[in-house]
């Protein structure tokens, strides 16, 4: 095929490599190590709905009824919520909303990747503000920033992917107020870190936009159900540009079944991964080669005197993880906290690993 084919703003971009995993102990994606299906009320909840749910109509273009539960979960109106395929889907709704080619997209590095490329694909300029040392966001940095170029769309991830830093409501609310105009907010890992949602302030903040998932702490990432929380006339605008059918029935019924039982299936699975994660900090604490960095959600961010040759011993131990090759990710992994078991199986392969390098 003729490269020039392709639009201007994706000609030099890479193939997306999804890694080759041949690992059995998968702990490299933030992915929940339970099933709802195997919740038996979920699972009989599915069925009975799949069973009402004629396979040869197409779904509710606004999954009404995953709105309003939505909305009941997190404690808005069903207008104020936008249900997409994956949190990814409202995060490229937002960008083709609000982004003209040209157009600042603002954000703190290192984050999520999908921003800046939704942002690329768009012919807009992206531009981060770097950490400070240990991985603290440069919050008056990113202030100043906001100030000075009024980027078109600011995007702030609380607590952050994949650092785990959870930033207090009090510098989320400044920067909403300093932004004149749309402020995303992805709380993609929030029920791990057990503080309230800047949801609860939504009223206040017309530039507000929160990016929200079942993927992570409900486990449903298979399915694919993300949603966006903002005012109604922001959720409208989002709404110009969404596939009409954008999330199919089985999604739709399953996010229905998994809320119907919210607090049953999150008492289930956050505490053993907080818990997970205690004896993963406790038991590398007194290993000064391994810099840990505080996390708020299921991961945790290590860095390590040689990256890709504790990636290469773990993936012998039969283990998948994160590991980064960016410079401002130098030698670091992310590790996805699940069960202690696996916690232990990993904690011995680092510290048999960095007895090398003692
Ligand atoms: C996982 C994740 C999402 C959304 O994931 P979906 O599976 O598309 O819902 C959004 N933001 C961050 C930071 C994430 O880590």
């Amino acid at each position: 095929m003729n490269n020039k084919w392709l639009r201007q703003t994706i000609q030099s971009f890479k193939p997306y490599a999804a890694p080759n995993i041949n690992e059995n102990i998968v702990i490299d994606a933030n992915e929940s190590p339970y099933n709802i299906f195997d919740f038996p009320k979920v699972a009989e909840a599915f069925l009975a709905r799949m069973k009402q749910t004629p396979s040869y109509h197409y779904p509710d273009p606004f999954a009404g009824e995953l709105r309003q539960a939505l909305a009941g979960y997190v404690g808005c109106e069903a207008d104020e919520v936008l249900v997409g395929n994956g949190g990814d889907e409202i995060i490229s709704l937002v960008m083709n909303t609000f982004l003209n080619p040209g157009d600042v997209l603002l954000t703190h590095a290192p984050t999520f990747d999908i921003y800046g490329l939704d942002a690329e694909v768009l012919g807009a300029e992206v531009v981060t503000v770097p950490d400070l040392d240990g991985y603290r966001r440069d919050c008056d940095g990113f202030l100043e920033k906001i100030k000075e170029l009024q980027p078109k769309v600011t995007v702030l991830c609380n607590p952050n992917n994949p650092t785990g830093e959870l930033l207090p409501m009090s510098y989320v609310e400044a920067v909403l107020q300093a932004s004149e105009n749309p402020v995303v907010v992805d709380e993609a890992y929030l029920e791990f870190s057990g503080v309230p949602s800047i949801i609860t302030k939504l009223s206040q903040y017309d530039n507000l936009i929160v990016i929200r998932t079942l993927s992570k702490a409900f486990g449903l990432a298979g399915c694919r159900v993300g949603y966006g929380v903002a005012q109604k006339e922001v959720i409208d605008a989002l709404s110009l540009t969404k596939l009409v059918y954008n999330l199919n029935v089985l999604s739709q019924n399953a996010a229905l079944s998994a809320l119907e039982y919210a607090d049953e299936i999150l008492a289930h699975n956050i505490p053993p991964t907080l818990a997970a994660r205690d004896v993963f900090y406790k038991a590398l604490e007194d290993v000064p080669e391994i810099t840990m960095y505080p996390s708020a959600t299921n991961f945790v961010l290590i860095r390590v005197p040689d990256g890709p040759a504790m990636d290469k011993a773990l993936r012998a131990a039969d283990i998948s993880v994160r590991s980064y090759k960016a410079e401002n990710l130098k030698n670091c992994l992310r590790i996805t906290i699940t069960t202690e078991d696996v916690v232990r199986k990993v904690v011995s392969v680092l510290k048999e690993e960095v007895k090398k390098h003692a």
